[in-house]
């Protein structure tokens, strides 16, 4: 038994001659030729040297066949480790000595960048793979013989270790189990009421857990199939939508998609569902999103470290502006921060959770492990929420975020809320700056409709009527955009680090 692999093949029968990806070309790859080249794969890694628990680096463009390495390189037996394609050589020299994979799978384009970095951090074997099928591995696995005897790992044998996004620092390795990746994908796919008649547009990228492990796996044990886009445009995935049935994206997929004239009820009348995650999704951009196509977006949320942990139901109310309940399966409790007690419902405090979802640990971080995830199991995620009386969670920012102002709390998300409520303004991102007499002081950078002058005057005379004095905002910004990473995450850090503190 291979836990993970038995989990993925699933959803398909052994020749399975149906559509497993659709490439924009429209070419084709089924579950059988999936399956068959990852085998390939898993023999080629194998001759590399590659054994059970060693760590397969990979840093490739998105294509069919860097999912075919990822699940051979679990066939094998080893931990699958993707790395943002977005990388430069002084982030992989980072990586790859911090992981220390026993091979590494780099683009062949790249490979006189990296080989040195490579060979310098003691990894054993340099392999390439392109997006068109080329590269050493490529032809390595194409001599092997389609049937590879998948290698026995257990529920609990590590299949990955993925790197945090880098969001709130450095990034983390986490852990994460055969049993972590199938229950997750099991639950999303039963939840979410996938068949194997479902068509989901993949436009994420791979080397991270919402395009990798949510989009992919649950596609896999459900046995429907994939649109397959190297990277997210507009205009394709409008086209995609006449049959289609599902998309997944992060916020800005939706942001971007409503500034396309052609989306409407039209265009999205064949799609069964559009799920969103990684950020935030602004209440405004659900209730666009509602009013254009009839369809409610449905949030989740998750994190690397955990996978999934709460969704919006499937039946019953999408409420804009939360990530709905807990998985089933998965607790989530609101605790004290500083003494990590359970508080009253309706408190605003740190979002723990516990459940088979869970990951096992930092890679060489004992003491971040040993703080982060408690003996009982609950994991503490860093981010702040409260349970509505009928039980949705709603985020309201990072424990990192958390401005303290005289002593005096102010949760980002509900100014953030009230200023992205102004006609005039399209986002905003409210954050801490130091100040001599009261810590922090608040901040906010505001990004206009592009029709609008409000001016940073006008938008604190607007909010403050509704504010306590100590929210208020001490200096207003306005910028072209926020600045945002791979995922479309906001970077607070960015913003603290770009704008000095204005003295009193
Ligand atoms: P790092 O941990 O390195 O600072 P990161 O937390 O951004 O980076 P990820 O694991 O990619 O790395 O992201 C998980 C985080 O994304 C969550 O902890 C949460 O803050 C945010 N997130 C995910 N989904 C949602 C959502 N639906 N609404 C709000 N925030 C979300
Ligand atoms: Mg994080």
């Amino acid at each position: 038994v291979n836990y993970l692999i038995d989990a993925l093949r699933a959803g398909s029968s052994g020749a399975d001659e149906r559509v497993f990806a659709t490439l924009p070309d429209r070419t084709t790859m089924s579950f059988d030729q999936l399956f068959g080249g990852a085998e390939q794969m898993a023999a080629a890694l194998f001759a590399a040297g590659v054994t059970p628990g060693d760590r397969v680096a990979v840093q490739v463009e998105k294509s069919p066949s860097a999912v075919q390495l990822y699940l051979g390189t679990v066939m094998a037996g080893a931990i699958f480790l993707p790395l943002n394609t977005a990388y430069t050589p002084a982030e992989l020299d980072y990586f790859l000595t911090d992981a220390a994979p026993r091979v590494f799978v780099c683009d062949p384009a790249r490979i006189d960048a990296l080989a040195p970095i490579a060979t310098k951090a003691g990894t054993a074997r340099i392999l390439t793979l392109g997006s068109d099928g080329s590269g050493t591995l490529a032809e390595a696995a194409q001599t092997r013989a389609a049937r590879f005897a998948a290698v026995a790992r257990s529920a609990s044998d590590i299949a990955a270790i993925l790197y945090t996004s880098g969001t709130t620092g450095r990034s983390k390795g986490a852990m994460l189990t055969h049993d972590n990746l199938a229950s997750n994908a099991r639950v999303l796919a039963s939840l979410w009421k996938f068949t194997p008649q479902d068509v989901l547009i993949h436009a994420l990228p791979i080397f991270h857990t919402h395009g990798l492990f949510v989009a992919t796996n649950v596609a896999l044990v459900a046995g429907a199939s994939l649109r397959f886009h190297a990277s997210f445009d507009a205009a394709a995935i409008l086209a995609d939508m006449a049959d289609a049935t599902v998309l997944m994206g992060v916020p800005t997929f939706y942001t971007r998609l409503l500034a396309h004239p052609d989306l409407n009820r039209q265009t999205t009348a064949g799609m069964r569902v559009f799920v969103s995650g990684s950020a935030p999704l602004l209440a405004q951009t659900h209730m666009e999103w509602s009013e254009r196509t009839g369809h409610a977006i449905l949030e989740r949320y998750g994190m690397t470290e955990t996978n999934m942990n709460s969704s919006n139901p499937y039946d019953g109310e999408r409420r804009p502006g939360t990530v709905g309940f807990a998985l089933p399966g998965t607790e989530i409790i609101i605790t004290d921060p500083a003494t990590g007690a359970p508080l009253p419902q309706g408190d605003v405090g740190a979002i723990e959770v516990r459940g088979p979802n869970v990951f096992k640990g930092y890679w060489q971080m004992p003491e971040k492990t040993a703080a982060e995830l408690r003996e009982n199991g609950f994991f503490i995620t860093g981010d702040l929420g409260r349970f509505s009386s009928d039980g949705y969670l709603e985020i309201v920012g990072r424990s990192k975020d958390l401005i303290i102002t005289g002593g005096y709390n102010v949760y980002p998300k509900e100014l953030e809320d009230l200023i992205d409520a102004l006609p005039g303004v399209a986002e905003s991102a409210v954050f801490g700056l130091p100040h001599p007499d009261f810590g922090e002081s608040v901040a906010v950078a505001v990004v206009l409709r592009p029709d609008s002058t409000m001016t940073a005057t006008e938008i604190q005379q607007a909010i403050s009527p509704n504010l306590a004095r100590f929210k208020q905002p001490k200096q207003v910004f306005i910028l072209a955009e926020l600045p945002r990473n791979a995922m479309g995450k906001v970077s607070k850090a960015v913003l603290r680090q770009n704008h000095i503190p204005v003295p009193e």
